[in-house]
């Protein structure tokens, strides 16, 4: 080897050039009177290699949580009272109209079902939420989103300020299609009247619809249409906004898009006056 060629195969070599280099470094240093510095003792060439920590990964991206709403101006008692007064009014139609669904024939679901699943919630609600029909949990506890989408669904609404009981949950179709499948136009067409009913009494300010099937029941979007070229807009529904965003059920599958879905929801603030500023759950 000579002075200024290292042989890379030789790891002694290179380590004695090295040490040579630092040798030769402090010496200069000595004549410009530089102070010498602390020189790191050699790893010997036996010493196992350092364990390296894994790089830290970044988590995902969080979803802005949404400015704070300035405080509410306290309500009158006027205004509770009104208040009051429309929610009696509205939890005494949509009373009598579960009344008159018990036990409904009127299409096909009515054979598979365990449980016909009217809906709940605050029948003077400012928000309704309508999904496309009961699942499994559904048919069985006879509650609109329960179960793992319904979880999402909470944060969902708890992320905009609102408590569950705060708003108004239902489907287009009250009673669960077989197997989980798409509820057939005709089935849909039968209850609509039913859910209409619903939103008549409860006479939301805002109406979110859960997927593409709850667009499509409530007339909204054409069946051969895309919901991802649709959500996000508001549409008109017997002079009500209506908001279309993405199923619970399709985020827990692609939770990429929750991003999108928050922001479709954001759109609704501006027309809740009920909510509070969020806090830090979000979905
Ligand atoms: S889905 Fe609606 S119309 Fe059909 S049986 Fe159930 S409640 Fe009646």
């Amino acid at each position: 080897m000579s002075d200024d060629v290292l042989d890379p195969s030789d790891p002694s070599a290179e380590l004695a050039w090295l040490a040579a280099q630092a040798r030769g470094q402090l010496e200069l240093d000595r004549l410009l009177g530089v102070p010498a510095a602390l020189v790191p003792p050699l790893r010997p060439l036996d010493a196992r290699p350092r364990v390296v920590a894994p790089p830290v990964v970044a988590p995902p991206p969080r979803v802005a949580a949404p400015a704070p709403a300035a405080p509410p101006a306290p309500a009158s008692d006027e205004d509770l009272a009104a208040l009051a007064a429309r929610r009696r009014e509205a939890e005494g139609k949509l009373d009598a109209l579960a009344r008159r669904m018990a036990g409904c024939t009127k299409c096909r679901l009515s054979e598979g079902r365990n449980q016909l699943v009217f809906g709940q919630g605050d029948a003077a609600a400012e928000v309704a939420f309508v999904g496309e029909g009961p699942g499994y949990h559904e048919d069985q506890e006879g509650l609109a989103f329960v179960g793992k989408a319904g979880e999402l669904l909470t944060k969902m609404i708890q992320a905009m300020g609102l408590e569950r009981d705060e708003v108004f949950i239902a489907n287009v179709v009250k009673c669960r299609p077989p197997g989980n499948r798409t509820p057939a136009p005709d089935e849909m067409a039968t209850c609509l009247p039913f859910l209409q009913e619903q939103l008549e009494a409860v006479r939301p300010k805002v109406i979110c619809a859960l997927g593409k099937i709850a667009a499509v029941g409530l007339g909204l979007i054409a069946a051969d249409e895309a919901l991802g070229r649709n959500r996000g807009q508001f549409r008109d529904w017997r002079g009500t906004p209506v908001m279309i965003t993405y199923h619970p059920a399709y985020l827990l599958r692609n939770p990429a898009d929750k991003r999108k879905a928050w922001e479709d929801l954001q759109k609704l603030f501006p027309l809740i006056t009920r909510r509070r500023a969020a806090g830090s759950s979000q979905a």
